[in-house]
């Protein structure tokens, strides 16, 4: 997976994000401020500006740039939370122009570990990382078992969204949807949702390189 196929996935991310803007923005107004959805459509808007007109050769290069564009541009706690599992990710691609199956592995593993590092959050307190941790796993999982790239990432972007879904019935323990306590259950996370649309982008960009 090249440069190409990196700026593809996160081209993919910010037209998925755009078209689920609103959902997004939705599912914070009932534990949030009702600004995720506006937060990462401003985020991955820039994120094109910004690789339109930086040369980025390898796929480290590309994540890094992305990440440092999302911790500048947007506020709130997913700017620099997303901004973070960017740039680490991009670091532990190094200089490679080709990235193997478990070196993007790898790479969403140190993107977890920097969301965990900033944000403190573990598995099951209704956050991001409910729907990053089992997509990671998952990735690794059909790694081990010899599965190819696009159904590799099938199972990771599928677990993101299973992920996801099982965060209606966490109760809040980080971020603002913590404000609410026990109201917080009920509701999708919005920061989990949005990972599992960026997963989802990864697996369509792999799905298109294939066929
Ligand atoms: P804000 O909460 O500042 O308005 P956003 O609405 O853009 O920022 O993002 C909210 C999302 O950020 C939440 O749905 C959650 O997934 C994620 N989030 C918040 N705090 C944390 C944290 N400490 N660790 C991981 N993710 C978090
Ligand atoms: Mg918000």
């Amino acid at each position: 997976m090249d440069a190409e196929f990196f700026r593809s996935w996160l081209a993919e991310a910010g037209t998925a994000i755009e078209s689920q803007r609103d959902h997004l923005t939705q599912l914070d107004a009932a534990i949030g401020d009702a600004d995720h959805g506006i937060n990462l459509a401003r985020g991955f808007s820039a994120i094109a500006v910004a690789l339109a007109q930086a040369a980025t050769p390898t796929p480290g290069s590309v994540l890094i740039l992305a990440g440092s564009t999302l911790i500048s541009k947007v506020g709130g706690a997913s700017g620099p939370l997303y901004g973070m599992a960017l740039r680490q990710a991009g670091k532990s691609l190094g200089d490679t122009t080709d990235a193997s199956l478990p070196e993007l592995a790898a790479s969403l593993e140190a993107a977890l570990a920097g969301v965990q590092k900033l944000g403190a959050a573990r598995e099951g307190e209704k956050t991001m990382v409910d729907a990053l941790a089992p997509a990671v796993a998952a990735l690794q999982k059909a790694i081990s078992e010899g599965a190819a790239a696009v159904d590799a990432l099938s199972a990771a972007a599928a677990a993101a969204a299973a992920g996801a879904q099982a965060t209606i019935s966490m109760h809040a323990l980080k971020g603002r949807a913590s404000y609410l306590g026990p109201r917080s259950v009920g509701h999708e996370d919005p920061g989990a949702a949005s990972t599992a649309i960026i997963m989802g982008a990864l697996r369509d960009v792999s799905q298109r390189q294939v066929t």
